[in-house]
């Protein structure tokens, strides 16, 4: 099995597990590893196994393993790997992509309290030397509607979480459950969770459908003073409009986990004052984190063994 790269310190969760089946495991440098050092290892180890995280397996590399039967990210895209090729040696291409369901919703209910509740900017102004205890901007959780687009594996659990505050919950999904939405979650369509919710929370994936799903025709239907998160992809969103938005209403607020352009997004978005900002972190936990590089090992033996 060749791992062509890793993120963390020591790759002993993979050793652990394919050595452990029986395999022996190549390893490629840390962080995406150079294309000709890759397409080197493959071809001194000829794998049944390429394990990648942000390394590309490009053709010249999975051409090189002529007993090839899977390539596996260790992680959810992709779009790292060249899939044709892959398909070409009988190899199959595999994700997993349920690691981070706890963690994105964690993000996002995070969020929303730390934009109702005032923390993140109370906490600069503490910082900054002001002690002022005015919060009339402070709002009350249960009286919010929160609004969610896509409600898919994340999207229902931010749903379920919110549940308890006793929030009013709107949901949007262009393919809605068979059985309909859970007790005390309304369906409704596109326009509505942007005209109603005082929070609308992005759980879509990007697709040419949805890439600018936020734009300056949906963010004029918004209400004003209202929050925006986004803990999905930042080409949901078109950016001038966001900060327009922002700048002249009617938004309130912007929690942006993903923006259009990371890892360099522009200043003046993200510099706003209204703008609370993580960078691509919502999937990120040490349980996470280890449940990913042992499901990712896992497969690869899975696939292995028949
Ligand atoms: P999912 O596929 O389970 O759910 C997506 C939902 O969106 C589905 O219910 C689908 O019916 C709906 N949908 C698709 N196209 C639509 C459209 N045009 N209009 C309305 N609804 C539509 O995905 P998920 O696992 O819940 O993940 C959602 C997104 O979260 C991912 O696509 C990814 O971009 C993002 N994500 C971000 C992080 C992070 O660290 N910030 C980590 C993991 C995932």
């Amino acid at each position: 099995v060749l791992l062509t790269d890793y993120a963390w310190p020591d790759p002993e969760v993979e050793r652990s597990v394919i050595e452990g089946a029986g395999f022996s495991l190549a390893i490629g440098p840390a962080k995406a590893s150079p294309q000709a050092a890759i397409v080197e290892l493959a071809r001194q180890n000829r794998p049944l196994a390429i394990m990648t995280c942000w390394a590309e397996v490009t053709a010249p590399a999975i051409e090189a393993c002529p007993d090839l039967k899977i390539v596996q990210r260790i992680g959810v895209g992709l779009d790292n790997i060249d899939r044709a090729a892959a398909a070409a040696r009988g190899a199959v291409v595999t994700n997993v992509p349920d690691y981070c369901v706890e963690e994105v919703s964690d993000h996002a209910v995070g969020m929303l309290l730390a934009w109702a509740r005032g923390i993140v900017s109370f906490d600069r102004e503490v910082k900054g030397g002001q002690w002022d205890a005015a919060g009339a901007r402070l709002r009350r959780v249960r009286d919010l509607t929160v609004g969610i687009a896509g409600f898919g594996r994340i999207g229902r659990r931010t749903a379920a979480k919110m549940q308890p505050f006793g929030s009013r919950l709107l949901v949007y999904d262009k393919y809605p459950p068979s059985g309909g939405f859970p007790e005390g979650m309304t369906g409704v369509d596109a326009k509505r969770l942007l005209s109603e919710s005082d929070v609308v929370v992005l759980h879509l994936p990007l697709t040419p459908e949805t890439r600018n799903f936020i734009d300056a025709r949906s963010l004029q239907r918004m209400k004003p003073g209202s929050l925006l998160i986004n803990v999905s992809r930042g080409g949901l969103v078109d950016n001038d409009a966001l900060l327009q938005a922002l700048e002249k209403g009617p938004l309130g607020a912007a929690a942006l986990d993903v923006v259009e352009g990371e890892p360099n997004p522009p200043r003046a978005l993200i510099g706003n004052p209204k703008v609370i900002a993580t960078p691509h972190i919502a999937f990120a936990s040490t349980a996470s984190v280890l449940e990913l590089r042992r499901r990712s090992a896992e497969e690869v033996v899975r696939v292995l063994t028949g």
